[in-house]
């Protein structure tokens, strides 16, 4: 059994997540947080009356009361470094979905997950179709430079671009490297018209309601064009990727970057 924490089970995320561990038989929910919950045991919520698990307001707190295996992160960005931190100090492998840390934070907790000799999964997309569009995506790079990324996400998501999107431009810029498209002189006569640059490439956020998670990458070359896009509709599109990075970090004593690197 793989004993496994929630942080931020109150979440679209979090919630779906809880019930994933609590619905898997090789999983055991040990305890979930957050630090606004006015409840002390999950029990007390409408679809959780005959789960009785601690919930926790403080991290010290869950940490001195329960073992963990794996702590499961969708937090918020600013959080969700400090939680990893956190959880790698006290030997309890990382899951992270929470998207937002920046490069450094990675580093940083790539760098503390080798110290302490203790596994870890950060992956901006748990959704395998998102795996597979990045690759293919990737794939399609070398022989389409000039590309451009859509990302579309519910409008109650705090950061853009998506993590998925940035790392869908870091590895199509691994594959072309710097590019600079569009006309040289080109100019937005209202800011932000064409949309965020990385490595020359252009990425969109867009955010509506009714929207889970989507995006698009689109190639162009001469008189041919190349659509890549993925949809999650559902936030269970996610579950079997979270489940997998829960099992695989027992293996490992790294702290991966990416799903794609556990398949
Ligand atoms: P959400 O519904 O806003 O959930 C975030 C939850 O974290 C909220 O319940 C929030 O509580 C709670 N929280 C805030 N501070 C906390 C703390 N210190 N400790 C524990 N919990 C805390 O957001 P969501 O849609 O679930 O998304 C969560 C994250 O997952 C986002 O970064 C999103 O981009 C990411 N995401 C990742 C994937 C993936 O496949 N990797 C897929 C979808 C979404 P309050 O509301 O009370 O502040």
């Amino acid at each position: 059994m793989i004993k496994i924490v929630v942080a931020g089970f109150k979440g679209r995320m979090g919630n779906t997540a809880t019930k994933m561990v609590l619905e898997h038989q090789e999983f055991k929910l040990m305890g979930v947080l957050d630090p606004y919950a006015k409840e002390r045991n999950l029990n007390e919520m409408t679809d959780y009356t005959s789960i009785d698990v601690p919930v926790f307001k403080d991290k010290q707190e869950l940490v001195n009361s329960v073992e963990a295996d794996v702590w499961i992160d969708f937090t918020v960005p600013e959080v969700a470094f400090e939680n990893t931190q956190f959880a790698l100090r006290n030997g309890i492998r990382p899951v992270v979905g929470t998207t937002g840390l920046s490069e450094d934070n990675v580093t940083t907790l790539q760098e503390l997950a080798a110290k302490h000799h203790t596994g870890g999964l950060i992956a901006p997309n748990f959704a395998i179709g998102a795996v597979l569009m990045m690759q293919f995506a990737a794939q399609a790079a070398k022989y389409f430079p000039d590309v451009e990324i859509m990302e579309l996400h519910h409008d109650n998501k705090l950061d853009a671009p998506s993590g998925t999107a940035i790392k869908t431009a870091e590895m199509i810029a691994e594959e072309r490297g710097f590019h600079q498209q569009g006309h040289p002189e080109e100019k937005e006569s209202i800011e932000g018209a064409r949309g965020a640059d990385y490595q020359g490439m252009k990425i969109h956020s867009v955010r509506l309601p009714g929207l889970v998670a989507h995006q698009q990458v689109q190639f162009g070359s001469k008189g041919e064009g190349l659509t890549i896009r993925h949809d999650s509709y559902d936030r269970s599109s996610f579950m079997s990727g979270v489940a997998l990075g829960c099992t695989k970090v027992m293996e490992s004593n790294e702290l991966v970057y990416g799903l794609e690197n556990l398949l």
